[in-house]
């Protein structure tokens, strides 16, 4: 298909990550990155709308103050995530030192920027605090963002930090069913989320 993320096995991926969706050199010979900043585990759980909302703000206005490379940061209609365009295809590290910076900044952050009628087409739909936790989590799974699909190699990430990403898909779930009332539905980030699939009892994974 035409666009890359249609191409995507979304059950294949381990969110949180940071994954490099798409890279474009344009006539000229400047070229352009698309990163998929993905929060929670496609199909398993996703950010509430005034959640994404403000995050979408938030990094918009902060990330600018680190880098101006930055062309864009969009949410994702799934609301699993979000794209961040760049320009020059800054290194990998330096694209997650990014991401890094300025959601400790959203973490510290007292206001929404331009969440009002004036400067928002629905200045009443943010939540700070959605935004907040939000980064939050997928802060504390920082050493796992650069492991995108499933299958851990031996070696490639700590258990550590593989623990960091399985408590941090555990929070989204856990704050959408707390958020919508649905109960919540949680796979093991290196296995293929399945429809349905509930925790064991215990809450341990399958792993
Ligand atoms: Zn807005």
């Amino acid at each position: 298909m035409n666009v890359e993320s249609f191409n995507l096995d979304h059950r294949a991926v381990a969110a949180p990550y940071v994954r490099l969706a798409d890279r474009k050199q344009l006539p000229a010979g400047d070229v352009i990155v698309k990163y998929d900043v993905r929060f929670t585990q496609p199909n398993v759980a996703h950010l509430e709308m005034p959640t994404v909302h403000s995050l979408e703000h938030l990094f918009a206005e902060h990330s600018r103050n680190h880098s101006d490379a930055v062309l864009d940061f969009s949410p994702m209609g799934c609301q699993t995530g979000f794209y961040l365009m760049l320009q020059d295809d800054p290194a990998y590290e330096d694209v997650l030192a990014l991401v890094e910076a300025t959601l400790r900044d959203v973490v510290r952050a007292t206001e929404v920027p331009a969440a009002n009628e004036v400067q928002c087409g629905w200045g009443a739909n943010h939540s700070l605090n959605g935004a907040q936790e939000a980064a939050s989590v997928f802060l504390s799974a920082r050493g796992v963002w650069s492991q995108v699909f499933g299958e851990v190699a031996p070696g490639e990430a700590s258990a550590a930090d593989l623990a960091a990403r399985d408590a941090a898909a555990r929070e989204a779930a856990a704050r959408d069913a707390a958020l919508t009332g649905e109960p919540v539905r949680w796979a093991a980030p290196n296995e293929p989320a399945l429809p349905g699939t509930t925790p064991d009892a215990d809450g341990s994974t399958n792993r």
